[in-house]
């Protein structure tokens, strides 16, 4: 109990002004731009600090994926310091700084400092809009974990902390400021945001602000399905997708995402084949190599797809047309909580459409699908499915060979399919079986190659 206030009280929120040094950040660990922002809006009588994640990961000696700064000056006078700068968003209004350079754009996001006056909320308490500047002091209360509330000037090269995020990375904590249960009313998407930057960075969710998760997880019903969207994708792309997934899946938080979850994690062979999808991808991104959407998303849902496909045909519809509806049933079941966009989910769907295509190996039909845009992705989907034993090994290893051959195997290929050497093989050996008529009906009656063509 003692133990218990002391604590409340050494935890108590209070300015504490940090040597950057002392911690291992640098301002030449920055990027360049973010420190042209900071130093431009400070030049022009304004105060400047990167904020966010950017500190965060520094103090965990990780590379920053973006940068975030927050500044007293309002979004017209950031415009007014950058030209080139816009406004976006409405409930928040921020400034997108754009920098170009060889490997295209980058945006650096500009805040102005929130105030602490009570937001608009909606009847469950979610803050409507939050466009109320303040001190920052009242900026960092606004934000959503202490490890998320410093605020690092580039000159001064010191870290400011009201909230004892320092000491929280430290302890590898997750920690929300204020009431976590108002907070989470405030924006329920901080539940996601939780899971996510734990599982992504290694930390713990504090108890405290774990507990009201139980409890508000319906809240995020209320959330338009475009954000969940975002959000979901930040973390799909987090570098640990896989541990993310399984943590939004322990802390039931998928409900109102991906409810599929459930059925996909309870059966070891359709969790293998997500994990090694999303095991892929993180291992991607740790390579530094481009990652789909597409992809992940055609991955997600695959499984439920398939089995619906199934469960069509075998109520007597053509393969394609049963593909087809099940891709729509699907699309149309996750869309209510999770808007994937059109660029999206067009690609997921072409590799969907692709999968039946791979096994059409006759005259020019192998041919005419290595020349479609989406042949690459929907390859490398095949030999997923294969080395999850969900596609036939033997027709992932035959595209693997035939797209790399030359013209003639490439045909010698075909011909083996439609002709199998084997079959003449067997016919020859026929004769010298020892078995009675009865068996040498059946053999000819099924065929091996019947057999095996059967679902
Ligand atoms: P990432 O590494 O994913 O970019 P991040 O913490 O920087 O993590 P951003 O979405 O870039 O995430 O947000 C920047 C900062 O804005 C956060 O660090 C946090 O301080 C604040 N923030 C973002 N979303 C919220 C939210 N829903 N509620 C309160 N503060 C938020
Ligand atoms: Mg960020």
């Amino acid at each position: 109990m003692i133990r218990k206030l002391i604590g409340k009280v050494l935890r108590r929120p209070g300015k504490q002004v940090l040597h950057a040094k002392h911690y291992g950040i640098r301002r030449e660990l920055l990027h360049s731009n973010a420190l042209k922002v900071c130093d431009r809006l400070q030049d022009a009588g304004f105060d400047a600090y990167v904020v966010g994640g950017a500190v965060r990961d520094l103090l965990l000696g990780k590379n920053p994926k973006d940068y975030d700064v927050a500044t007293s000056a309002t979004p017209e006078q950031v415009r007014h310091v950058f030209h080139r700068s816009r406004i976006i968003g409405r409930r928040f209004r921020i400034v997108h700084v754009p920098f170009y350079d060889r490997d295209g754009e980058e945006i650096i996001e500009v805040t102005t400092f929130r105030g602490a006056s009570d937001a608009p909320t909606d009847d469950a308490g979610r803050i409507l809009r939050d466009n109320v500047y303040g001190s920052i002091e009242e900026d960092a209360a606004r934000r959503d974990f202490t490890a998320n509330a410093l605020y690092y000037d580039p000159n001064r090269e010191e870290i400011i902390d009201f909230h004892h995020g320092v000491a929280d990375i430290e302890a590898k904590r997750l920690v929300m400021i204020g009431d976590p249960m108002q907070r989470y009313r405030e924006d329920p998407v901080r539940m996601l945001r939780a899971v996510r930057l734990a599982s992504k960075l290694g930390l713990a969710i504090a108890p405290a602000t774990k507990k009201p998760m139980a409890e508000l997880a319906d809240l995020l019903e209320n959330i338009p399905s475009a954000r969940i969207f975002d959000e979901m994708m930040k973390l799909l792309l987090s570098g640990r997708a896989w541990v993310c997934i399984t943590a939004l899946r322990d802390e039931k938080l998928h409900k109102h995402v991906l409810p599929l979850l459930d059925k996909l994690l309870s059966r070891p062979e359709s969790s293998a084949f997500l994990q090694k999808a999303l095991e892929n991808t993180d291992a991607r991104l740790a390579e530094d190599k481009p990652v789909s959407a597409g992809f992940l998303f055609a991955a997600l849902l695959w499984q439920e797809v398939e089995f619906r496909w199934k469960k069509n045909e075998a109520a007597g519809e053509h393969p394609m047309p049963a593909l087809v509806s099940a891709m729509n049933d699907v699309e149309a079941r996750v869309e209510r909580k999770l808007a994937i966009p059109n660029r999206y989910s067009a690609a997921m769907k072409e590799i969907w459409l692709m999968q039946p295509r791979f096994e059409q190996r006759t005259g020019s039909r192998p041919s005419r699908l290595l020349e479609q845009a989406r042949f690459r992705a929907a390859y490398d989907f095949l030999v997923l499915r294969a080395e999850c034993g969900l596609a036939d090994k033997e027709l992932a290893e035959w595209w693997t060979q035939f797209q790399y051959c030359d013209e003639p195997t490439r045909s010698a290929m075909i011909a083996r399919v439609a002709n199998p050497a084997k079959s003449d093989a067997k016919k020859r050996r026929k004769p010298q079986r020892r078995k009675p008529a009865a068996a040498k009906v059946g053999g000819d009656a099924g065929g091996n190659g019947g057999a095996a063509d059967k679902p």
